[in-house]
């Protein structure tokens, strides 16, 4: 995956909340600037490029590398004998995380969606009664007041707004299989 590839994987709203929710709203930032960081950079560098503190860039990284996301390496100065650390973001494991989140989400609307099938509503045309299948069922899909037929009412726009997510989380999944 190529820097320009990852940006674009970055890039995207669902994948931005993500981040979001590992690293923290500006480990997007972070990870955008580690990016175009040939060499990786220390801690420093970032705060003063991000405008933040250096201790929310170690929050930031170490939330990160807790998750496997990003590495370090340590070199000691002779003279100070301080070490120094330079971070490096792992492009394969983020993307692979973001896929597994990914379908954890996705699982978790599939099942959303099946619930609220299985609860499909049924009414006559005059709207009478609204009663789910059971009910519907034992009045042998006749209205108990009207006589009228009842239907399934139109799965709802919540099973149509479920589906669209599902849709949509499909498509980031395929495309970071495309690009990683
Ligand atoms: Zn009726």
């Amino acid at each position: 995956m190529s820097n320009s590839e990852f940006t674009e994987i970055i890039g995207r709203p669902r994948i931005q909340e993500i981040i979001s929710a590992i690293g923290g709203r500006n480990a997007i930032d972070l990870l955008e600037l580690m990016i175009t960081e040939k060499k990786g950079a220390i801690d420093e560098v970032y705060a003063e490029k991000l405008s933040l503190k250096i201790t929310e860039i170690r929050t930031i990284l170490n939330r990160l590398h807790y998750r496997g996301l990003v590495e370090y390496q340590k070199t000691r100065d002779e003279k100070s004998g301080w070490y120094t650390y330079t971070w490096g973001i792992k492009k394969v494991e983020i993307a692979n995380l973001l896929k597994k989140k990914l379908q954890e989400e996705l699982e978790k609307y599939q099942e959303k969606l099946q619930a609220n099938e299985s609860y499909m509503m049924f009414s006559c045309s005059n709207d009478c009664h609204k009663v789910p299948f059971e009910i519907a069922a034992e009045y042998e899909f006749r209205c108990p007041d009207c006589t009228e037929e009842m239907k399934s009412l139109d799965e709802a726009e919540e099973a149509e707004k479920i589906r669209d997510i599902i849709d949509e989380i499909g498509v980031e999944i395929a495309n970071i299989n495309r690009l990683s």
